[in-house]
């Protein structure tokens, strides 16, 4: 999932830059969801003459490739009755024409729908991001974490507004910016388990891989962040080693685990900054810290 800028402009709504995910050679807009370049895939059922009793669209998962650059533009939708307009039935090679005409048409209307969806999304995206304060890199991978999402069909039958937080939410950890699952409560009206359920359904259908985060890392980013003394930042960086099997399991929550190793240095070091501090400087509940930091204190017999 490596993505990257573009010079171009979106021909729609002048944003830039588009981005492109250079595993696909895609071409999107982060702001309105325009597609300029979408990857080929291979001319699947598409094409395949239908008939009428073949009404399930299970077959035609997400957008018909070609349709996301034009579409027909067709006004009118075609009936599935091969007669024409005197009742008579239709011949041979006009019906291959009007079965055409209708895998347009329905394709147009998919299109229209798949825009209308990402366009939402976006720009509620795009309102959350200010609430949160996070930057124009995280929406572009949420963005582009959505628009994945959509084309696997997740977000159908699914709350629009929960799948667009969860998207945010997996950038931000993706991206190891500290926000929390009540922060993006708090900017969407979406509950907290909602969005947990949403993210975890991005995280196994999408096959995302998180960062393996250093633990020591996060330590002195939260460090800085509340204002510690160094000696308490070494201090937790002892505890961090001394603690070695545990770090395994930090692999989880690497942001937890190092903000309980601080509290644990500072209470050492009596730097005083409360548990309060060190969360919010670690985008972590004071919970976590309290349940991590009993068992460290008891893993390291202080
Ligand atoms: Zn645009």
């Amino acid at each position: 999932m490596k993505l990257e800028k573009a010079l171009d402009k979106c021909p729609r709504c002048a944003h830039s830059p588009m981005i492109i995910d250079s595993s696909g050679g895609e071409l999107f807009c982060s702001n309105c969801g325009f597609v300029l370049k979408e990857k080929m895939e291979e001319a699947g059922p598409e094409w395949r003459s239908f008939s009428n009793e073949e009404k399930d669209e299970k077959s035609r998962v997400g957008l018909p490739t070609s349709v996301a650059i034009s579409d027909m533009g067709l006004a009118t939708v075609i009936g599935g009755e091969n007669r024409d307009a005197s009742g008579r039935t239709l011949s041979g090679s006009m019906r291959s024409t009007v079965e055409r005409l209708r895998t347009w048409d329905r394709r147009s209307q998919a299109h229209e729908s798949a825009d209308r969806n990402l366009r939402q999304a976006f720009s509620e995206l795009h309102r959350y991001a200010d609430k949160l304060t996070v930057n124009e890199a995280v929406v572009e991978k949420a963005a582009y974490i959505y628009r994945k999402a959509f084309e696997r069909g997740l977000v159908r039958g699914r709350s629009i507004t929960a799948i667009t937080v969860a998207s945010l939410y997996a950038a931000c950890r993706d991206m190891e910016i500290p926000r929390t699952l009540k922060d993006m409560a708090a900017v969407s009206n979406i509950k907290k388990k909602d969005i947990a359920r949403s993210y975890r359904l991005l995280f196994r259908e999408l096959d995302m891989h998180m960062p393996v985060v250093d633990p020591a890392r996060c330590i002195s980013k939260i460090a800085s962040r509340a204002g510690m003394k160094e000696k308490t930042q070494r201090r937790a960086l002892e505890i961090l080693a001394m603690a070695g099997p545990m770090r395994v399991s930090a692999g989880k929550d690497p942001m937890g685990f190092a903000a309980s190793a601080l509290y644990v240095a500072c209470t050492l070091e009596n730097d005083g900054k409360t548990q309060r501090d060190i969360a919010e400087a670690a985008g972590v509940t004071e919970v976590t810290i309290r349940n991590r930091y009993k068992g460290l204190r008891a893993a390291l017999g202080f």
